[in-house]
Order: C-alpha cells, then structure tokens, then sequence
C-alpha cells in the first residue's frame, strides 16, 4: 500500500530511542496508519487494487491457545506492525490482505490514520463494558484517554463522566471532547474530592498508567465497580485486596485491539466519534525528527500528531 497518513504513538518514541523491550533493529516504525492499495501478492484479489485502507496492526496465529478461544490480540506468537514488522512510517508498506480494512468515502485520510487509536479504547471498553447507567472516570487527557473520552460519550452514552489529569491544557480537551466534569488531581486529592461531590465511579479507566492509580482506583470505585487498565509500568503497585472483595470490583487489562477495526470504522462513518478533534499537528513525513521532538518535548500543546506522506 502506498501510505497517506500515520500517527505518532507514545511506542514510537521508545522504539526510536531504543528502549522498547520487543524491537529488534532496524525497524520501520508505525503502527497507526492508512493509504491505499497499490499492489497485491499471490492469492489476494487484483479487486483490492486502488481501494482505501486502515491497517490493523495486530497480527495473530490463528491457532494457539488464546487465538482459538477468540482473543487473537494477545497471541502467544503476536506480531505488531510497525514493531515485530516494518511499520507505517514510510512511502510504502506490506501487510497482510486479512487486515487491511476499507474505509468508506466519508472518512478522510487523516481520519482514517485515526482507527488504531480508537481501537485502543473500543478494546478497553469492550472488555469492561460500559453504558448509560455508568457513572465513568477516566486518568489521563492524553490521546488514549481522549479516545476513551468520546467513545465513553458519543458510543456508550454514559450518564456522567470525569476525568482526572495533571495538566489544565489536556483537561480543556477533555471538556471540548465529551467529559461532564474534570478535576486536576495535582491540585485536588482525588479520592477525598470525589466524595465531597457525591460521586462513585462504577467504571474507572486508567490511561495515565501511573503505578498509584491502580490502588486509588480499588479505594473510589463503586461497590460492582469495573476498573480498566491500559498501560504498561514495570513499577509495583500497592493495591489493597480488602477494596476489591468488599466490593466485589472486576478489573479488566487491555492491550491492542481484538478485530475491532470494523466496529470503530462504523463509529467514525457514522460521527459517533470525532477523529479530527484530536489531531493537533501534521507534518510533511520529512520532518520526523521534528514531529517525535514536539510530541516528545511538549505535552502540552500536543494531542495526536500526524505524520503526511501523500495527499490523496
Ligand atoms: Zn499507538
Ligand atoms: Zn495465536
């Protein structure tokens, strides 16, 4: 396929600095990307030719233990585009036939760039499920939880939803992108806030993935409570049993997405959800280093950085 657009992840920077655990070098990076069709190998239809594609990056054996039970996304022989195999930061890119997803007209090209993030919170949100009974708090105004932010609202349409970031700047973006009410918890101690306002969370999603949060999530979540973790920190977290078994709380892990490219394609095509509000910057493929520097160096005035390699 010949690319159009790729997003820049925080993965990317790991892997680009050499400290991802699962690289091996070189690597062509990228994993959030989309373009069109521009050849087809042995066996794939020349109908493909020419169409628009959103790439899932996942890439599963189909007959392992976690394949044969339906969850492909943790494949005990996984493979990630644009980490075990060359990615999509680049003119163009080879990926399987199975996981190029069409993409309607009504989707632009960076839009379309947009599906492998959303796909991260459709994972997420699958797993624990969600709707409008639930009373959400997500961690973390960054891209993920953004994403999680507007699925929560525009998918799900939960009754209230609070974010909690240490950031004014990203706390503006999570009112602009769906949340009711946000609270800087750098200023605020959140636990003690919460119950000032009366409010229980009956799903809580992390998408800061600081060590702390998966305790403090156990002690505010609502009796029943769905706790939903992201992230990847190697650090230990000092959870206390008592508050899961007193209230009986379920917590879920996410990671990548598991065939849900198609679900969040009819979200965007049908405006559940606002790719476009994310994107904050597009640079010309060129000018990567000073795309990964701005999105490295400047959280603040970042959201989701697009990398542009074709006008379609
Ligand atoms: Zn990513
Ligand atoms: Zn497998």
């Amino acid at each position: 396929m010949k690319i159009s657009y790729a997003g820049i992840c925080g993965s990317d920077l790991h892997i680009y600095h050499g400290s991802h655990p699962f690289v091996k070098y070189p690597r062509v990076i990228g994993h959030e990307f989309a373009g069109v069709i521009e050849a087809v190998g042995d066996g794939v239809s020349a109908s493909r030719i020419g169409q628009r594609v959103s790439v899932d990056p996942v890439v599963s054996c189909g007959h392992c233990y976690p394949c044969s039970i339906g969850r492909s996304n943790i494949c005990h022989n996984l493979q990630v585009v644009g980490v075990h195999r060359e990615g999509g930061f680049s003119e163009f890119c080879c990926v399987p036939d199975s996981l190029a997803y069409n993409v309607p007209d009504n989707i632009n090209a960076p839009a379309a760039a947009m599906v492998e993030p959303f796909s991260i919170a459709a994972n997420m949100l699958n797993r624990t499920g969600a709707s409008a009974r639930d009373v959400a708090l997500v961690y973390g105004a960054g891209p993920i939880g953004l994403t999680v932010v507007q699925v929560l609202k525009g998918v799900y349409g939960v009754k209230k939803l609070i974010v909690a970031d240490r950031l004014d700047s990203r706390l503006k973006g999570a009112l602009e992108n769906g949340a009711d009410v946000v609270v800087n918890n750098s200023e605020k101690e959140l636990a003690s806030w919460l119950q000032e306002q009366g409010i229980a969370p009956t799903l809580v999603i992390d998408a800061a993935c600081h060590p702390s949060i998966f305790a403090e999530a156990t002690q505010i979540a609502a009796p029943a409570g769905r706790i939903g973790l992201m992230g990847f920190p190697a650090e230990t977290s000092s959870v206390v049993q008592r508050f899961l078994n007193a209230k009986e709380l379920t917590v879920y892990a996410s990671r990548l997405n598991n065939k849900l490219f198609p679900t969040v394609i009819d979200w965007m095509a049908s405006g559940k959800i606002q790719p476009h509000k994310l994107i904050s910057h597009r640079f010309d493929f060129h000018d990567i280093k000073q795309a990964l520097n701005l999105f490295e160096t400047n959280p603040m005035a970042c959201c989701k950085v697009l990398l542009q390699f074709d006008e379609e």
